[in-house]
């Protein structure tokens, strides 16, 4: 670390404790005098240097700064070595050399710093989101540039989306089967807009393959448009401003682009995964609530809003249609913005087949949610031993009650009772007994939320159901797709619950595939060059992935609490999944987080502590069977419709022994069909990052950067390439560098493969050393002993092209 003193001492116990004398030493002889190193460094995370010395105490002494004037102790990790090329930026992180997690901060800061926002990792793309409008970046000529290369040619084109489309869309019509496009990155990075980048350019690109003067059938016009216009739909409903990010997808995306033989775009379908409900009715201070509501509060006529009981705007009415659920930020709300979005989606739902009365019924619905929040009880009434029932007192919570009834459809004293009470079914001996009992104040909120957390779920599968029939192409059969996928980053906050396990554990999922697929790539590339290929057990986090979803597991211990159906209490449950887990090494014991039951996970970019409390409840996502009835005896039919189907599906014959299905067993299972589409299809990788937490244009946190780096598998990437083999040099280009080792002209006369085979078996004494650069010595030392040119072998390996 470039640090003070105090500081080094610290981390000079830290190299005392792991490395012994002799380690210490032959790791100190690499750091030869004048050598490029990496330094760590708290807010910088690596900084540049040169060695001037070693000391015999294990510290290396290096120069930093913009001038190398100041000269520092390093102790502690080992600084990394710059390698000869480290300082040049590239497009392609693999052309690093050597490849090093320094390297590639360097690389993608200095890119971003000129304006190049994606470079290429691999077989993944980074995108760094610049948080502006760069046109010249989406035009339609580049969009032309990367249509029309040839695909031996699209590799020599500068990073882009459309690179990756491109290679989508070109192996699709070569006949190489459906393809998947894999965005990835926290919230804020930019997948959303990446997807839509790549939807839009698949679109262009698609209809740009008709021959000149050949009509496009107006059917597969129609589903193009469709298919762009589900994006609003689907942001609209799905989409919410979060202090992370003003339009944060509140859910996971995963949509199939089908083609035909022709490879037109002929028809789509869309998956959703695990909306967060719990947004409609509990907004994060400064966050917001759904789009649509603010779109629909804002853009609506006065006529309308007269009907969907969302006020005539006269001042002294103002207040009571003031709604608990609809936050107010100065810094995200825009009523322009939500006017004109309004516009855009109502547009959008009429091109999608959702017609004038449909969005009526949807907005009605909509409505009668924001009342929902401002109904109130009497908790008065519960303190004087009466039960409770809603507030009689508050014109506002009256009104609303009226206005929810009147747009739900319901009856007011149904709708109050439900609310208020809870049926208690008991069966003993052979007689069922039913009874009611009234709730608590707590509980009455509870199940107002439940009430209006279902109304709103079952309206977005409901959207997203239509989004899909209209969609698919008629009587167009679709022969291979391109699917791309929207999913949540990795999350780790200071509080996290089953959402952020869930999250967390589909990144997992990723992972594993990401890492199967990199691996597979290699082992096809080695294979072709004869190269033996024997590290995959480094890598591998299946066993991580069990200790989430194996048979013995998180997911199972919490199920089987779910199925005992008893009084959840979290500390025992900590218990049971340390006592049955604890022995794996990806799980460790955090007893609890400010007095609540936890759980830490090594997930494979970072370890996450989970909170038990609440996750019993949260697994079983029970709705009250009351209001399931009330809402299924609506007098409004679409509101109706809505739970119908649920509660046909509870079958009474099977409700004894019911194992209901659990959140995390919906999730796992479509996680499960999810990575079974991916592995029907060629894998493509984008991984979005975010340069700094403000959302500002210009800024490049490097700390941030590199924590995602690490999380979203790019660092991993280049630590699987590190542990193969980091340089990929052509044989030509390897020649021109490093023939001059060669004793003979006669020797690199032959052709370039076999002078590179000779040169591989080089030793030391071959090497002219008298009249050498100690650097040069060293390199070539590196080499010779089978290492990169910057980093002293351990292996003996061959060179490959
Ligand atoms: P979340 O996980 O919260 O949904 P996300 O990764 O989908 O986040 P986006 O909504 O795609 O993030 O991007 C956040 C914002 O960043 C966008 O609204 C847009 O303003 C900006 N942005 C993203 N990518 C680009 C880009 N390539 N050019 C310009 N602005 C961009
Ligand atoms: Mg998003």
């Amino acid at each position: 670390n470039v640090a003070d003193g105090q500081n080094n001492d610290r981390k000079q116990g830290k190299l005392d404790a792991n490395i012994s004398h002799e380690e210490s030493d032959a790791a100190l002889k690499k750091y030869e005098k004048g050598l490029d190193v990496w330094v760590q460094d708290d807010t910088l995370v690596w900084v540049q240097a040169t060695v001037v010395g070693t000391m015999k105490d294990g510290r290396i002494i290096v120069r930093v700064g913009p001038g190398q004037d100041s000269v520092v102790w390093v102790k502690g990790d080992y600084p990394q070595l710059c390698g000869e090329n480290n300082f040049v930026d590239t497009e392609d992180l693999t052309r690093l050399n050597p490849l090093t997690e320094p390297a590639v901060l360097h690389c993608i800061h200095e890119r971003y710093k000129q304006g190049e926002y994606y470079t290429t990792a691999g077989i993944t793309l980074v995108a760094v989101n610049p948080f502006s409008t760069v046109p010249s970046l989406y035009s339609q000529a580049k969009i032309q540039l990367y249509s029309s290369a040839l695909p031996q040619d699209i590799k020599d084109l500068p990073p882009h989306v459309f690179a990756v489309a491109q290679q989508a869309f070109g192996n699709l019509s070569r006949g190489l089967g459906s393809q998947a496009i894999i965005v990835s990155g926290e919230s804020g990075a930019g997948k959303t807009w990446t997807a839509r980048c790549l939807m839009r350019y698949l679109a262009t690109t698609s209809a740009g393959k008709r021959l000149p003067g050949q009509r496009t059938p107006t059917s597969i016009v129609k589903i193009e448009k469709r298919i762009l216009d589900s994006n609003p739909i689907l942001e609209a409903f799905g989409n919410a401003g979060t202090v992370r990010n003003h339009n944060s997808s509140r859910f996971g995306k995963f949509i199939q682009l089908q083609f035909n033989r022709s490879c037109h775009l002929v028809g789509a379908s869309i998956q959703t995964y695990l909306l967060e409900k719990t947004r409609v009715v509990h907004q994060a201070q400064r966050e917001r609530n759904y789009h649509i509501f603010y779109q629909l509060y804002h853009g609506i006529s006065d006529e309308e809003r007269e009907l969907l009981g969302l006020g005539g705007g006269e001042e002294e009415e103002e207040e009571e249609y003031q709604f608990e659920w609809l936050p107010t930020d100065d810094s995200q709300n825009d009523s322009d913005e939500d006017w004109s979005s309004f516009a855009i989606t109502r547009q959008a739902m009429t091109s999608l087949g959702i017609g004038k009365c449909q969005q009526q019924e949807i907005f009605m619905l909509l409505s009668a949610i924001l009342h929902l929040g401002n109904i109130v009880f009497n908790s008065e009434a519960h303190d004087d031993g009466c039960p409770c029932t809603i507030e009689e007192d508050s014109q506002r919570c009256q009104r609303s009650l009226r206005t929810v009834c009147s747009l739900l459809g319901v009856d007011e004293d149904a709708l109050g009772r439900c609310l208020t009470y809870r049926r208690i079914t008991a069966a003993p001996g052979r007689r069922k007994s039913v009874f009611m009992k009234p709730c608590k104040p707590a509980e009455c909120l509870a199940r107002r939320d439940c009430l209006a957390k279902l109304l709103y779920a079952r309206l977005f599968d409901w959207i997203v159901d239509i989004i899909n029939k209209n969609i698919c192409g008629e009587q167009v059969e679709w022969k291979s797709f391109i699917g791309l996928l929207d999913v949540y980053g990795f999350e780790s906050f200071p509080d996290n619950s089953l959402e952020q396990l869930c999250i967390n554990y589909a990144n997992e999922k990723l992972q594993q595939h990401f890492v199967h697929h990199f691996l597979r790539a290699q082992q096809e590339e080695y294979e072709e060059e004869m190269i033996p290929w024997n590290y995959c057990q480094f890598v591998d986090n299946r066993d991580c992935l069990e200790l989430i979803e194996g048979k013995i597991s998180v997911f199972a211990l919490v199920n089987e609490e779910c199925r005992l159906n008893r009084p959840s209490d979290s500390l025992q449950l900590a218990d049971r999944i340390h006592s049955t887990l604890g022995a794996s090494r990806h799980i460790s014991r955090r007893k609890s987080i400010q007095g609540q039951a936890a759980f830490t996970v090594h997930h494979y970019a970072d370890r996450v502590s989970y909170q038990l409390d609440g996750f019993v409840e949260k697994n079983k996502d029970a709705v009250p069977e009351e209001l399931m009835e009330l809402i299924s005896q609506s007098g409004n039919k679409f509101v109706s419709s809505l739970v119908g189907g649920m509660a046909v599906t509870e079958d009474p014959s099977t409700k004894k022994g019911r194992t209901a299905r659990t959140v995390v067993s919906k999730f796992k299972a479509s996680l499960d069909k999810l990575m079974q589409t991916l592995e029907s299809t060629s894998p493509h990788y984008i991984r979005c990052i975010k340069p700094n937490i403000q959302s500002r244009p210009g800024v490049f946190d490097r700390k941030h950067v590199e924590s995602q780096l690490q999380a979203c598998g790019v660092l991993e990437t280049v630590n699987i390439s590190r542990l193969s083999y980091p340089c990929r040099l052509a044989y030509p280009a390897f020649l021109e560098r490093y023939g001059i080792i060669m004793r003979t002209a006669a020797d690199q006369a032959t052709s370039s493969r076999s002078s590179v085979s000779s040169l591989s078996s080089l030793s030391d004494e071959n090497l002219d050393t008298e009249n050498m650069d100690p650097q040069e010595i060293l390199l070539r030392r590196n080499l010779a002993a089978g290492g990169t040119p910057g980093t002293p072998g351990k292996r003996r390996r061959r060179r490959t092209a």
